[in-house]
This record gives structure tokens, C-alpha cells and sequence, in this order.
């Protein structure tokens, strides 16, 4: 299997450059003196040139016809199957639509900031209407003929089936809606912090609780950036937080969350290094681990308990009671505007609401121009407060303006996933929550490690927590999960 060695070993360095692109864009976000941004520019961009040549090479194509794929075993085969997905998609864009979205995109994002800043919308609106229209085009030169947005969700999450998440997340919907307001009806509200948390020492307690969640300093380090992410693959994956002194939650729970991307990709089997099994699954699995990490793990009674100790020890008395108190602080559900600071109820309603208006605008069947009144009047239904302005409403994502259609129903289906997983992890690990009370997650991270994380790319998304969870996902453990939690706290 000449071919099969040749293509692994062109592949081999494919991945390598990549490797080197992505430590590129983290020192971007953490280290870079400003003055170098435009050089950067064209570093990054002079590499993607490099990157696109590499995928769409003809040679990829020949390997591919030439490799016998019944002579080569599983892990053989996941790897041809990734790679041809690669190389069948890169093949797929026109090289001019592909360089103009890549123009457009850089530009749009600018135009989008300005726009937020200045709460208007109407000077986003043409630009957006220009990256839907490249979106269509792209979408339209992958689905041959199949669904346009299935063939935009795919590149974030293989097989799945826009049909499929919407029959779920109309389950989720009315029952979301339902626990939100029976909980924000409750007598008893919980309270929110009060005080102020030292920077130095939010960020000496969170590199503690990264290495309680087992992240491996030996293979990342944890920086502050703008916005919190995780970055690399195999034997450098590097994350990063924020501080703000009256939220240390921000902090904690983004580290935490970040660690569970940071340790799908730090325990893939070492043999994948390199390879294209050697990467998180999917989005949606992706998001699964750094959910379970942060929800159901971070943010359950028996380790919130632990975190008010080590809180305590580190910032002395700061005005929660005790630890019931303290879980449900940590908890605390509100009805505000932007996703990224929601709870674990009104997320997934953030999730379901530009999921279903990114779908119609790709179908053709919302305009933008449209797109802030459907904003306005969906979010009134599900959250039961009118939108204030644009920065609170259909400006408050990056994603749109760089393109990024197809990618928000990932983190609800990770929020699913995480609920089957959680729920078998539990049946699977005697005595999990007594050990999290006391600290020690090894029980929960070494069964996700070993049932998820392990497997890198070997298996389809849905594949991987089928075969971790032995049944098929589906969104009842989650809604479960969480009305259990939120009507004990809230006493409803
Ligand atoms: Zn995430």
C-alpha cells in the first residue's frame, strides 16, 4: 500500500503547517505587539495559500483513486474518510468564490464591529446581504442538489442533518420556555455576587482549577485574551481566559470550559498525532466536553461545594453564607440578551433562535433586511423581554459576518450530547459525586477520556457518543438534567 503510506506522509506535513497557522492565530490573540497586525495579515494569509494548494493537490485525488480501501483496517479507513471528505470539499469551491469569501469575510467583520458599536444595523445590512449571497453560492456548490444548509452544517459536524436537529430542538423549545418561567417566577431568587475579586488571584485559582480538571501544563499554559478559547492539537493545546473583578464566574467557568476543549484534544490516542483523526470529531463533540466539564461537572452541587472552599481560602469571606447558597448563585438563572453570558436554560433558547433564522435566510425565505424584527419578535416569545437594541439583538454574534452559517446548532447539540453523556457517566462511575465534592473530577475526566476523547476522529460524531453513552443520543437526558436541577434550587 504504497499509495496509502505516500498520501499519510503528504498529509503528515498538511497537518503540520496547520498546527503552525493555528499557534499563529493564538499568539495573535495573546502576545503580538499591535503594530505587527498587518504584517501578521499576510503571514497567516501566505499560509492558507500554502494550506488550499496542499488540499485541493491533484496527487490527493490520484492516492485517493489508487488506495484500495477494503485492504486497510478501521483507523486506516477513518483516515481516508476524512481525508476525502477534505479533499472532495476543497475541490468542490471554485477558487475565485473561494478567495472572494476570504476577502469579504476580513472585511465584514470590521464592518459588523462598527456597526455594533454605533447600534445600527442598517449600515451592516448591505454587507451582510454580500456574504449571504457567497454563503448561497458555496452552499449550493456543495449539496449537489442535496440541502444547501445540510452542506454548511457539515463542515462542523459530518452526517448530521438539519431535518433531524430541528425535530430535537423543537422538543427542547416549549419546555425550555416552560422551566424559564416557572423559575424566574420563584419566590425565592437567588442572589448575585457581591464584591471584588483581585485579578492576580481570580487567576491563580483558575490555573488550579485547570489542573484539577486535569489539563496537562507540560502540553498548554493558560494566557488571557479578549475572548476566551482553546487552540492546537495533540502535544500543544493552549487555552485562555479573561478576568473581571465583580464576575470571577466569567473566569472559573471559561477556564473550565475551555480546559474540556483543551483535554478532548491533549488525550487523542498519541498514535493519531498528526493524522486527521488526530483532532476533535466535530463541533458538536467538541462542545460536549467543554460543556460537561463546565455544567454538569463545574457546575453541580458536589464541586461547587469544593470551589466555594478553595474560594473562600483564597479571597476570605465574600458575602455567600454557605455552600447551598453559593451552588445556587453559581446558578443563577436571568433573562438577559447575550448569549455568551447566559445560563444553562436560556442558552439553549439563544442556540434555537439563530438556528432557525440562519436556516430561512440561506433557504431564501427570510431577508436580511427582514432579519431584526423575526430577531426581535422570536426573542420576545422565548425570553419574554423586547430587545433594546441591535447590540443586544441581531449584532451581538461575530458569526454571521465571517460567514459562519451552519456552525450555531453545534453548541445546542453539544449541550444534548453532554446530557446523554452525563447521564451515563453517572450510572458508569460509583460514588462520582463524593469524590467532586472533595476535588477530584478523575473519576468523570478519565471516563470522558477514555469513552470520548481517546477516539479523535476514528468514529462519526454520533458514532462516538452512541458507542461512549450505549444508546442513541437524544435531547431527554438533557431536559431532564436540567429541569431536576433548576426546580430543586428554585423550589418550584
Ligand atoms: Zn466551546
Amino acid at each position: 500500500m504504497s499509495a496509502y503510506s505516500d498520501l499519510m506522509g503528504y498529509e503528515r506535513d498538511t497537518q503540520a503547517l496547520s498546527q503552525i497557522s493555528v499557534r499563529l492565530g493564538w499568539d495573535q490573540e495573546t502576545v503580538m505587539p499591535r503594530g505587527a497586525a498587518p504584517q501578521r495579515a499576510e503571514e497567516m494569509a501566505a499560509l492558507e495559500g500554502v494550506l488550499h494548494a496542499r488540499r485541493t493537490d491533484p496527487r490527493v485525488g490520484d492516492w485517493l483513486a489508487t488506495i484500495e480501501e477494503n485492504m486497510l483496517d478501521t483507523v486506516g479507513q477513518a483516515q481516508i474518510r476524512h481525508i476525502r471528505q477534505g479533499y472532495e470539499r476543497a475541490t468542490k469551491i471554485p477558487a475565485k468564490l473561494a478567495t472572494e469569501m476570504v476577502k469579504l469575510h476580513s472585511m465584514a467583520q470590521g464592518v459588523w464591529a462598527e456597526a455594533r458599536g454605533t447600534e445600527d444595523f442598517d449600515a451592516f445590512a448591505p454587507t451582510l446581504k454580500e456574504v449571504l449571497n457567497l454563503k448561497r453560492q458555496e452552499a449550493a456548490a456543495l449539496a449537489d442538489g442535496g440541502d444547501p444548509y445540510d452542506a454548511l452544517l457539515n463542515d462542523y459536524e459530518s452526517n448530521a442533518k438539519a431535518s433531524e436537529l430541528e425535530a430535537m430542538f423543537n422538543a427542547l423549545r416549549p419546555r425550555l420556555v416552560a422551566l424559564r418561567e416557572k423559575v424566574l417566577e420563584a419566590d425565592k431568587q437567588p442572589m448575585p455576587l457581591d464584591h471584588a475579586f483581585a485579578s492576580e488571584a481570580q487567576m491563580r485559582l483558575t490555573n488550579k482549577l485547570a489542573s484539577t480538571f486535569g489539563y496537562d501544563f507540560n502540553h498548554g499554559r493558560v494566557d488571557k485574551a479578549v475572548h476566551p478559547f482553546s487552540s492546537g492539537s495533540g502535544q500543544d493545546v493552549r487555552i485562555t481566559t479573561r478576568t473581571s473583578p465583580r464576575d470571577p464566574f466569567n473566569c472559573f467557568y471559561s477556564t473550565i470550559h475551555e480546559v474540556g476543549h483543551g483535554c478532548y484534544e491533549l488525550n487523542i490516542d498519541d498514535s493519531y498525532l498528526l493524522t486527521p483523526l488526530g483532532r476533535g470529531v466535530s463541533m458538536g463533540v467538541h462542545e460536549s466536553q467543554s460543556r460537561i466539564y463546565e455544567n454538569q461537572i463545574g457546575r453541580g452541587q458536589a464541586f461547587t461545594q469544593h470551589l466555594f472552599g478553595v474560594m473562600k481560602d483564597e479571597f476570605g469571606d465574600f458575602g455567600v453564607k454557605d455552600a447551598n447558597a453559593f451552588y445556587a448563585t453559581v446558578n443563577r438563572v436571568n433573562s438577559g440578551y447575550i448569549r455568551t453570558e447566559a445560563d444553562e436554560i436560556h442558552y439553549n433558547l439563544h442556540v434555537l433562535l439563530r438556528f432557525d433564522l440562519e436556516r430561512a435566510m440561506i433557504a431564501g425565505d427570510l431577508a436580511v433586511d427582514d432579519l431584526p424584527e423575526a430577531w426581535n419578535t422570536r426573542f420576545k416569545a422565548d425570553f419574554g423581554v423586547a430587545v433594546d437594541k441591535p447590540s443586544n439583538g441581531c449584532l451581538q454574534d461575530v458569526h454571521w459576518s465571517v460567514g459562519l452559517f451552519g456552525y450555531f446548532p453545534t453548541y445546542t447539540l453539544g449541550n444534548v450530547y453532554a446530557g446523554c453523556l452525563n447521564k451515563a457517566m453517572r450510572a458508569a462511575v460509583p460514588d462520582l459525586d463524593g469524590a467532586l465534592a472533595k476535588g477530584d473530577t478523575s473519576g468523570a475526566t478519565n471516563w470522558l477520556r477514555d469513552n470520548v476523547q481517546t477516539h479523535g476522529g476514528l468514529y462519526e460524531p454520533k458514532e462516538v457518543i452512541e458507542r461512549a453513552c450505549g444508546f442513541a443520543p437524544s435531547e431527554a437526558p438533557l431536559l431532564e438534567y436540567l429541569e431536576e436541577k433548576f426546580s430543586a434550587i428554585y423550589n418550584v
